[in-house]
């Protein structure tokens, strides 16, 4: 059902659904080899990416993925470990010199947080633009000196609504329609979770979520769910405070309640990410097995994952 491989994609070639869970850990914190969190959905000849945590410039490399094709960027929420390596990614995958980006592509993510601070707090759209402006002079050098696009005209930021009750549609194209649902990841608001359509199956991302009966919906008969989850034993070994472990239980999901948000929705297929605390591999599906009765996989960093196989048997419809 799916393959862990290192090959890189080919995207002149590629037809059909991948998902390549480029980055698996939670952060920000390094605990082991996984890169942060970063999930790629490709489509046909394009791909889209949920979440920047840190190593994901060089994983998307590795994977095959080049700026040029990329479609779409959406965050989940603004905890750090999914937009730490937003900086990089950008700067990395810019012009035609690096393949990278030379037409718009959406970038959609969360307003800012209007219970708190005022309001005055950073969303996606001052993020990216503080990013622009922090590298001005390489841009503006690059611009003049290799005649690159101007960084800021190719991304169009999209501030989501502060909560939606039910899965909502944020985006949509040739190749995909984006669902998102709030999720419940206290005390970030907003935080979201998204779900892609597309012709050949649906993979819907958690983003960082308790045990939340929205995402449940928004879930609904997916082909792959990639939840969250933490073992708290980790952390309750390492004497973590009281606190801690409260935000853990209250703001994450154990690998047990994953599976019960998989058997729930009826997916077709769990891939656990976002791995808070370290456990091995055959933890973490005996929790989730303990609740779901499908597939569980344990996502590693640079894993691609075949969802919707059911459909990849059909005749191909790309060619057209
Ligand atoms: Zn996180
Ligand atoms: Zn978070």
């Amino acid at each position: 059902m799916h393959c862990h491989s290192n090959d890189p994609l080919d995207l002149g070639t590629h037809r059909g659904l991948t998902v390549v869970t480029l980055g698996v850990a939670a952060g920000p914190a390094i605990r082991g080899p996984e890169n942060g969190i970063a999930t790629a959905i490709v489509v046909d000849d394009r791909f889209y990416l949920v979440d920047f945590g840190l190593g994901c410039t060089r994983a998307a490399h590795e994977a095959g993925l080049r700026g040029q094709r990329l479609a779409g960027m959406f965050i989940t929420h603004l905890h750090s470990d999914h937009v730490a390596e937003l900086p990089s990614y950008l700067l990395f995958n810019w012009g035609r010199p690096v393949e990278g980006l030379e037409s718009p592509v959406p970038v959609i993510g969360p307003g800012p947080d209007t219970g708190r601070a005022d309001g005055s707090l950073a969303g996606s759209r001052e993020l990216v633009d503080s990013i622009l402006k922090a590298f001005s002079y390489d841009l503006d050098i690059r611009i003049q000196d290799e005649g690159r696009p101007e960084l800021g005209r190719l991304l169009e930021v999209m501030e989501l609504e502060d909560s939606f009750d039910a899965p909502t549609v944020v985006f949509e194209d040739s190749h995909v329609r984006v669902h998102a649902t709030s999720v419940d990841h206290p005390p970030v608001h907003p935080a979201y979770a998204y779900r892609f359509e597309t012709a050949h199956g649906s993979v819907t991302i958690s983003g960082d979520t308790t045990f939340s009966p929205a995402l449940i919906e928004l879930a609904r008969e997916t082909d792959l769910l990639v939840h969250e989850a933490v073992n708290i034993d980790f952390y309750r070994g390492k004497g973590f405070s009281g606190a801690f472990l409260n935000h853990q239980l209250q703001s994450h999901t154990t690998p047990a309640d994953a599976g019960r948000v998989a058997a729930l929705s009826g997916a077709r297929q769990l891939v656990l990410s976002h791995l808070a605390g370290r456990a091995e591999d055959s933890w973490w599906t005996a929790q989730a097995a303990s609740t779901y009765a499908g597939p569980v996989t344990v996502a590693k960093s640079g894993m691609a994952l075949r969802p919707g196989a059911r459909a990849a048997a059909q005749p191909s419809k790309d060619v057209e």
